[in-house]
């Protein structure tokens, strides 16, 4: 046999080894990483109360943005409140687009708070600023809104926008009430 023959063969044998170890079922691969199947309690319920944002990021997995109509209507966020109320899920994650932009954002959250749920905010910061949003801050911490935002990048000569960078350090200032 050739030795290039012998390599062939020996790469064949691993891919088998390979695609025999992907190919055993998910349920017996769970054990051996300390994992089972059983289903636990709900922890949170998510909410995306709509596509508007003030913001229009490349990045946006959701496609968000100033031109975006789509809300979520009045009946609906009274239909998350009833099931919410029916359930012992204790935290409610509120997101979209811009959440606070949601006009019945602040409804959301009291109504939350009223059953003694914590709530979680998608915050991009930056809509603090917005006309008529200067509130905020003091609403968050009056209903201890938990803020889940995105930091700017660390470095400050490999930030892109400073101008961003500097917003997003005058509304953490304004959050840290
Ligand atoms: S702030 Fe968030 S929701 Fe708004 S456009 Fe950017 S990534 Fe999308």
């Amino acid at each position: 046999m050739k030795q290039e023959d012998g390599a062939k063969i020996g790469q064949s044998f691993v891919t088998i080894i390979i695609y025999t170890i992907a190919m055993q079922p998910f349920v017996e691969r769970l054990p051996l990483n300390d994992q089972s199947l059983n289903r636990r309690a709900v922890d949170v319920l998510q909410v995306n109360m709509g596509r508007y944002c003030n913001l229009a990021c490349i990045h946006c997995h959701v496609e968000s943005g100033p031109t975006r109509t789509e809300m979520m209507s009045r009946e609906t966020v009274d239909a998350v409140l009833r099931f919410l109320a029916g359930t012992e899920i204790p935290t409610l994650d509120i997101t979209g687009g811009a959440p606070e932009l949601h006009r019945d954002f602040d409804y959301l959250v009291e109504s939350a708070r009223k059953i003694n749920r914590h709530v979680m905010d998608r915050c991009n910061l930056t809509v603090i600023f917005e006309p008529g949003k200067d509130y905020l801050p003091e609403f968050f911490k009056r209903n201890e809104v938990e803020l889940v935002c995105s930091l700017p990048f660390i470095l400050k000569k490999m930030s892109t926008n400073s101008a961003a960078r500097k917003l997003l350090i005058q509304a953490f200032e304004r959050c840290n009430v």
